[in-house]
């Protein structure tokens, strides 16, 4: 058991992985949950980007839903929480994306 833990909050050079978890809320895409490596982004903007293009990625074979993406995408926002308070925060928590305000 111990290994299995210490095997999701490692990766191949045995550094902390820090990863965050992002969940949309609101409109067609609400409840869509994705994980993100915080090593792999500079900004809110970059975790959102991150976000829309994996949304596309698994959506593709449903242009439709894709059309509502690209009507949505510019609303998306985090509420209450800068970058770095994301950089601090527990690994266990999720953070929401909302795209309805
Ligand atoms: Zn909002």
């Amino acid at each position: 058991m111990l290994l299995l833990n210490e095997l999701n909050i490692t990766n191949h050079n045995n550094k902390m992985v820090n990863n965050r978890t992002f969940c949309i809320s609101g409109s067609i895409f609400s409840r869509y949950k994705t994980v993100i490596n915080l090593d792999i982004v500079d900004s809110v903007e970059d975790i959102i980007n991150v976000i829309i293009k994996r949304i596309k990625d698994d959506m593709k074979n449903y242009p439709r839903i894709l059309l509502e993406l690209d009507r949505e995408e510019k609303k998306f926002h985090i509420h209450d929480y800068k970058f770095g308070d994301i950089l601090m925060s527990e690994p266990e928590q999720i953070f929401y994306v909302c795209s309805h305000c």
